[in-house]
């Protein structure tokens, strides 16, 4: 068994966490407008890909350096924890 499963389990429960309090945002808010995207810190965003997931392959991306429903400005190479790979 791997060393880091707790590990893996902590990431996977505050990226769940995560999810569910942009959803909750979201939800209450409705339809997230350009004027009034979420907050890099309500979803966790960062700089830099995490496990070979980052915006350019999210189905929330606008190149070049926009997402539909995260405030910009944003990188190519960021992710945050709504990251929803791209169909296809
Ligand atoms: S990972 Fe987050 S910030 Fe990046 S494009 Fe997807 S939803 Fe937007």
């Amino acid at each position: 068994m791997p060393e880091n499963t707790n590990s893996n389990r902590r990431d996977l429960l505050k990226t769940g966490l995560g999810l569910v309090a942009v959803a909750g945002t979201v939800l209450s808010t409705g339809k997230a407008k350009a004027d009034d995207k979420l907050a890099h810190e309500l979803v966790q965003y960062q700089e830099t890909p995490k496990d070979g997931a980052q915006c350019s392959k999210c189905a929330q991306f606008q190149a070049p350096a926009a997402c539909a429903i995260v405030a910009s400005p944003i990188a190519a190479t960021g992710w945050c924890v709504a990251y929803a790979p791209k169909e296809g």
